[in-house]
């Protein structure tokens, strides 16, 4: 069994079907990359499996137990972590202070050491770069076991990519990585397997080199890839 299996899940907004019956599952140890189109259904994805929505039907299982129905601090607890796009770090507190309040299952100084961040513990949230934020968000992501990354390198400028990528293969070692990646050619470098979500609906889950073969997925996303 996965560490994750989502199956048939889908989620309306008024009229709008964000997720049509999702169904895909992620290996433990695994890293899983999202991409698709905008309004594909990637957030809400995110959204539904953390707790943050509820879904209109269908299921999430984590680690075997039914997490469909928990709130979002009952499935962080859990393991399951997420980054937000718009990077969620308290301004007014220290880098330090930030990881010892987000963080309940790893060692605060186990964490900043994974994310070079030692040596800013006493910054505080608000004097922060992006990079820095983003790192101090991964962090306590990486409290859990089952990583939700929202575009990890939006913001980032060319010589912070490399590093940030050095991070996330790290994590990807000890840890289970989902990764929503607008960049196609990043999502295939880093994935062990591609999810190709298009209008609320797989289109494909698979190895790099798979979904690359996938006519389907050619003719409807990838194009001339
Ligand atoms: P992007 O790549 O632009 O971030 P996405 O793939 O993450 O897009 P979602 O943000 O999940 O897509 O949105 C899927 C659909 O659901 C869109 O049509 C969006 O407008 C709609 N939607 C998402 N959240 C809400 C909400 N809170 N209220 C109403 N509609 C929503």
């Amino acid at each position: 069994m996965g560490l994750l299996e989502v199956n048939d899940l889908r989620r309306t907004f008024g009229g709008i079907v964000a997720l049509d019956g999702v169904t895909l599952d992620v290996e433990r140890g695994e890293t899983n990359v999202i991409i698709g189109p905008n309004g594909a259904g990637k957030t809400t994805l995110f959204n539904c499996i953390t707790g943050y929505h509820m879904p209109d039907s269908g299921t999430v299982v984590f680690d075997g137990e039914n997490i469909t129905r928990k709130r979002d601090y009952e499935v962080a607890r859990m393991g399951v972590r997420r980054t937000f796009q718009e990077v969620d770090v308290f301004d007014e507190l220290t880098v330090a202070e930030n990881i010892s309040l987000g963080a309940f299952q790893t060692e605060p100084r186990e964490l900043m050491d994974l994310l070079d961040l030692m040596d800013i513990r006493h910054k505080r949230g608000e004097s922060l770069t992006l990079f820095e934020r983003k790192r101090v968000a991964l962090s306590l992501a990486a409290d859990g076991q089952l990583l939700l990354l929202d575009e990890v390198f939006s913001g980032l400028n060319p010589a912070e990519k490399p590093a940030m990528i050095e991070y996330l293969n790290t994590l990807a070692r000890e840890k289970t990585l989902m990764l929503i990646e607008h960049d196609i050619e990043t999502a295939f470098d880093l994935a062990d397997r591609v999810i190709v979500l298009s209008q609320g609906s797989v289109l494909g889950q698979g190895t790099p080199e798979a979904i690359k073969n996938d006519d389907r997925i050619q003719q409807e996303y990838l194009g001339e890839m």
